[in-house]
C-alpha cells in the first residue's frame, strides 16, 4: 500500500521505494528514472519533487506546492522541453515547462534539434550555485538528450554533490548513457504497466468513455498509461495511434518487404520515432507471445522460438543504435526479419 496519492498509475514497487527514501529520509543526490516512454516517470520524479520541497509532505495545498505544480517555484528546475528554432519558439510558453534561462539557445548558433548542450547545463549550474532555503531539486527528463559533452560536464556536477540537493532524471534508453553517469544514480526501472491497471485509471478519469472505447485506448496504449491519457483526451491523438497500430499489424501479419523499406526509412528519420517503433513492436511481440501461449497456432511463422529470437534481436537493434549504428539500417534489418 503506498501512503501518497501519487498522480500516476503501476509501478507501484519504485514508488513505494521512493518513499521510503523519503520517510526514512535517506534522500539520494541523483535518481534516475529509467524505461519505457509515457509510462510516468516523468509525472512520478515531479510528485516526488513536491514531496521533498514542500514543508508537510507534498499535501497539494500550501504556497509551495502550489508553485512547484505551475512550474514557478524557485528552489524547482525543471529541463523538459526546449527552445528549438522553427520548432518550438514561444519561450513564454517553454518557460511553463522548463523553467531555467534557455535565451542562449535563441543565439548564434541558434538550437535545431533537442539536444541538450553544455550552455544549457552551465545555467542549470548556475541555479545549483544560488543558495536557498529548503531542498533543491532539479528535475532533467530524457537526459539521454545530452550531447558527450554536455554528459561530461554533467558528470562534473554529480561528482560534487551540493547539500539538500537532488536530481530527478529521467531516460527511456539507458543504454545511450555514460555508465560513470548511471553509477552515481540510485536507478529506478519503471515498466510498462498492465492492461486492468490502465483501464481502471480510465475508468476514474474519464468516466464517459464507452466500453469499446475504453477497450480500444487500452490497447492503443500499449502498457503506457500517460499514452491513454492522450488518446483518451484528444481525438487526433487517437487516429495517429490507430494508424500507427494498423500499419505495425500489417508489417508483422502481411509481410511485404518494399512496405518493410519504406517504412524504415520514414521512421528512421527522427530518434524518438525510432524509439517509438522499437517499443511498440516489443509490446506488440510480447502480446502475440502470450496469446500463442495460451492458444498455439498450427504451421504459423511464428514460433515460440522464433518470437524469443525476435525479442533478442530487437533488444540488441537497441543497443546498436545506442553505438552510433546508421539506425535506418538497424531498424531495416529487423524488419526484414519479421
Ligand atoms: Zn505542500
Amino acid at each position: 500500500m503506498l501512503k501518497f496519492d501519487w498522480p500516476t498509475t503501476g509501478n507501484e514497487n519504485r514508488l513505494a521505494e521512493l518513499e521510503n527514501d523519503f520517510e526514512s529520509r535517506k534522500i539520494s543526490h541523483a535518481y534516475l528514472f529509467s524505461g519505457p516512454m509515457e509510462v510516468g516517470k516523468l509525472t512520478a520524479a515531479r510528485f516526488f519533487a513536491q514531496l521533498l520541497i514542500c514543508r508537510n509532505q507534498g499535501c497539494g495545498e500550501c504556497d509551495d506546492c502550489k508553485l512547484i505544480r505551475a512550474n514557478t517555484h524557485q528552489n524547482l528546475t525543471l529541463v523538459d522541453e526546449l527552445w528549438i528554432e522553427g520548432v518550438n519558439e514561444d519561450l513564454e510558453l517553454l518557460a511553463k515547462k522548463t523553467n531555467f534561462n534557455q535565451s542562449h539557445r535563441t543565439k548564434n548558433p541558434k538550437a535545431k534539434t533537442d539536444t541538450i548542450r553544455i550552455d544549457d547545463l552551465r545555467e542549470v549550474l548556475a541555479r545549483v550555485n544560488q543558495t536557498s532555503d529548503g531542498w533543491k531539486v532539479f528535475v532533467i527528463h530524457n537526459i539521454e538528450r545530452m550531447n558527450r559533452e554536455a554528459a561530461n560536464f554533467f558528470l562534473k556536477i554529480l561528482e560534487e554533490p551540493p547539500q539538500n540537493t537532488t536530481f530527478l532524471l529521467t531516460t527511456s534508453n539507458q543504454s545511450l548513457l555514460l555508465p560513470t553517469i548511471v553509477s552515481r544514480c540510485r536507478v529506478m526501472n519503471f515498466g510498462n504497466v498492465n492492461p486492468t491497471a490502465i483501464d481502471a485509471m480510465l475508468r476514474v478519469k474519464f468516466p464517459n468513455l464507452t466500453e469499446e472505447e475504453r477497450n480500444r485506448v487500452v490497447n492503443f496504449s500499449m502498457g503506457k498509461p500517460i499514452r491513454a491519457q492522450r488518446l483518451a483526451e484528444n481525438p487526433t491523438v487517437f487516429r495517429e495511434f490507430k494508424e500507427y497500430f494498423e500499419k505495425l499489424k500489417n508489417l508483422v501479419e502481411k509481410p511485404n518487404i518494399a512496405e518493410k523499406l519504406a517504412f524504415a526509412e520514414k521512421v528512421s528519420a527522427d530518434n524518438l520515432e525510432v524509439q517509438k517503433f522499437l517499443e511498440a513492436l516489443a509490446y506488440f511481440l510480447r502480446s502475440f507471445m502470450l496469446t500463442r501461449a495460451k492458444q498455439p497456432v498450427a504451421n504459423s511463422r511464428y514460433t515460440p522460438q522464433k518470437l524469443v529470437e525476435l525479442i533478442r534481436q530487437l533488444n540488441s537493434t537497441r543497443k546498436l543504435i545506442g553505438g552510433n549504428v546508421n539506425p535506418r539500417l538497424a531498424v531495416e534489418s529487423l524488419l526484414l526479419q519479421i
